[in-house]
């Protein structure tokens, strides 16, 4: 069996699986969904939103795209938020970036790597910015701090949206959260909890 079949045939003892733990599975989630959630996440394949915070399908929106980035004039990611907050009426919008992020490290080494050089224009907008603390830190360092430091970024430019700025302002309930994910541990840091 090829690779690409096996992904299909994984997909049928799935769909088995889901029903024989809860008959109902689908036929609720078929119905509508209802999720508290918008996950914005790096595109990397080793940070699965669903899977490393335990929730199931239907619990959590997610848009991904490389390095976790919001852009005033991204209209796919804006489009996503805009519906999660105005039509899903999520509770919390998750801005969640990575230790050990491709996208950032080739923003800091300024790797010629085609198209996505000018998406990645906007980190070393970042790198620049905060250039004087970035400066004093070795190389590893540089790139963590960096990680953390565009995930607040990307926050502060989900609180300065239209969307959330409306959406307060009429008293809806919502809240953004800045968190870093650790591949070599799996675990998740709440960057608004951490003191500088
Ligand atoms: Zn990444």
């Amino acid at each position: 069996m090829s690779n690409i079949t096996q992904l299909l045939e994984n997909n049928r003892q799935w769909s088995e699986d889901q029903k024989n733990a809860d008959p109902d599975f689908f036929n609720k989630l078929s119905e509508r969904q209802k999720p508290e959630y918008l996950w914005i996440g790096c595109s990397d394949s080793r940070v699965p939103a669903n899977q490393i915070v335990g929730l199931i399908p239907g619990d959590i929106f997610v848009h991904r795209n490389v390095a976790n980035l919001v852009v005033h004039t991204d209209f796919n990611c804006l489009s996503v938020l805009q519906y999660a907050v105005d039509v899903l009426k999520v509770k919390h919008v998750i801005i969640c970036g990575h230790y050990g992020c491709g996208g950032i490290e080739a923003a800091l080494q300024d790797k010629q790597l085609g198209l996505i050089d000018n998406w990645l224009g906007h980190i070393k907008d970042i790198a620049h910015k905060h250039r004087a603390e970035l400066s004093g830190l070795n190389e590893h360092d540089r790139s963590a701090r960096l990680c953390e430091l565009n995930v607040s970024e990307q926050a502060d430019n989900v609180k300065r949206s239209s969307i959330v700025k409306e959406a307060l302002k009429r008293g809806q309930s919502l809240q953004v959260h800045s968190w870093i994910y650790s591949l070599r541990n799996g675990r998740l840091k709440d960057l608004s909890k951490v003191t500088e």
